[in-house]
């Protein structure tokens, strides 16, 4: 009688979870600036972000 379980959409779950934690990792790749709230984000650059509406900067020091 367990086979019947097996006809649960398990796989399909898994897919879902594997989207979601996509979803997280590039909102926090994408930091929203400080002073603009959560709608703006900043523009990545190679050592800074910057937001493009008010100019905060945001320096990244060198890890390493
Ligand atoms: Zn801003």
């Amino acid at each position: 009688m367990a086979k019947k379980a097996k006809g649960k959409p398990h796989k399909q779950n898994k897919k879902g979870e594997m989207y979601d934690a996509s979803g997280s990792e590039l909102k926090r790749k994408n930091k929203s600036c400080p002073k603009c709230g959560e709608g703006v984000f900043l523009a990545k650059h190679n050592d800074r972000e910057s937001c493009g509406k008010c100019g905060y900067t945001n320096f990244l020091g060198k890890k390493e």
